[in-house]
């Protein structure tokens, strides 16, 4: 699991806690009290669905939550077997992939839901001889309902309209989806009333119902439904202020110092020429810019830690560099830098953690963007490099 080549680390990467992760999945499982639906969508926020789907195996998921098609195509070619959801509203055209994947897709139109299974007829007739061949299974499909996102599922004014469809059809599961789930405003539960008003419309229950994702697992603790879909608290960012469960940090960006170089007063850094040298200043580059992730809103607002110690960015984050004044603080090439998680100190002469940390929520909270933005932002031209996690 630990992939480790000599290069991964010398120019700047992003490292992944499993053992956290797997942690942090474990304490919402007891929490609720119900199996995980994870989401692992865009490729698990940034930091790898397949390395981050088989840590989560160990936790025995009910099944893997993914936006599209693509993403539960990748999750069984690395043989990943358990139930993937698809969430994104597919095309027809996606019908075919998706059924050859065994992938479940969240659907709310009659045109979708009679189209999804009268592929299993076409394929059957396709297969030869019906006594012969094993029946291939049943194609299974979620009913998505709108309980006030207004984004996808069927509207409960839809629901009479389906009936017929739903009584041939019948789902495996029914979910929807909370707004504002991290806000104690009765607003979940409100949507979670039309949910209950909507599945009395159904001609029968689904077997597997879920609406809860991370924030509102974390707020009301165990569920009344059949699966909880965490995403961002298993990659180690939780809801915040006084959150009774906080997820431990899985993600980390380092990178390396590449150059250095004294600027005398009035001279200035990088394009634009925001930063202006008040007196002589010591200037770090990093090899990491917003090709890579680390986004041009945290020129002269980011920070990173440096042996130690806080040290500001120095004007625009380029595309592949970024600077630091690091006046106050001993380095030299090759020492290592973090933007995002617990600093190292490299003139201590170990990779030994430090106290301070940049949280996902600080870094985004600098830059203006949400911690979602920030970690599904972070480039594939970053290395990852995974640590820990028990198979
Ligand atoms: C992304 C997503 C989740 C997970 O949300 P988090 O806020 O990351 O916990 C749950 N359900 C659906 C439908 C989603 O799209």
């Amino acid at each position: 699991m630990t992939r480790q080549l000599p290069n991964d680390t010398t120019r700047a990467w992003v490292e992944i806690d499993l053992g956290a992760l797997q942690h942090n999945g474990a304490a919402l499982a007891r929490l609720s009290g119900v199996p995980l639906l994870p989401m692992i969508k865009a490729d698990a926020y940034g930091l790898g669905a397949v390395p981050v789907a088989r840590a989560l195996e160990q936790l025995q998921p009910w099944g893997y939550g993914v936006a599209t098609t693509e993403e539960g195509m990748e999750l069984r070619d690395a043989g990943i077997e358990r139930s993937i959801l698809v969430f994104t509203p597919l095309l027809v055209d996606d019908f075919g992939n998706a059924r050859e994947a065994r992938l479940t897709p969240v659907l709310s139109s009659r045109t979708a839901i009679l189209k999804w299974m009268g592929q299993r007829a076409v394929l059957n007739t396709a297969a030869g001889p019906p006594l012969r061949t094993p029946q291939p299974p049943l194609p299974q499909y979620h009913l998505g309902i709108d309980t006030g996102m207004s984004r996808a599922g069927a509207r409960c004014s839809d629901l009479p309209g389906l009936r017929d469809v739903l009584e041939s059809f019948p789902p495996e599961g029914a979910c929807t989806h909370f707004h504002s789930s991290e806000r104690n405003d009765g607003s979940s539960e409100e949507q979670e009333r039309r949910f209950e008003q909507a599945l009395e419309q159904l001609p029968a229950i689904p077997p597997l119902l879920h609406c809860e994702n991370g924030a509102a697992i974390v707020r009301r603790q165990r569920s009344r439904w059949s699966l909880v879909r965490p995403g961002i608290f298993l990659y180690g960012v939780g809801s915040g202020d006084g959150a009774s469960v906080e997820p431990r940090p899985v993600a980390s960006v380092h990178a390396r110092l590449v150059d250095l170089r004294f600027v005398e007063a009035g001279e200035t850094v990088s394009y634009d020429a925001t930063y202006h040298a008040v007196g002589r200043r010591r200037i770090a580059t990093l090899a990491i810019g917003y090709a890579d992730g680390y986004r041009r809103a945290l020129s002269n607002r980011g920070s990173a830690l440096l042996n130690g110690k806080r040290v500001p960015v120095a004007g625009l984050v380029t595309m592949d560099m970024t600077m630091l004044d690091v006046t106050d603080v001993p380095c030299e090439i090759g020492d290592i830098a973090t933007l995002i998680g617990t600093g190292r100190n490299a003139r201590k002469g170990a990779t030994e953690p430090e106290s301070d940390v940049l949280t996902v929520e600080a870094v985004a909270r600098e830059a203006d963007m949400s911690p979602y933005e920030l970690l599904t932002g972070l480039r594939t031209r970053l290395p990852r490099v995974y640590r820990g996690g028990e198979a």
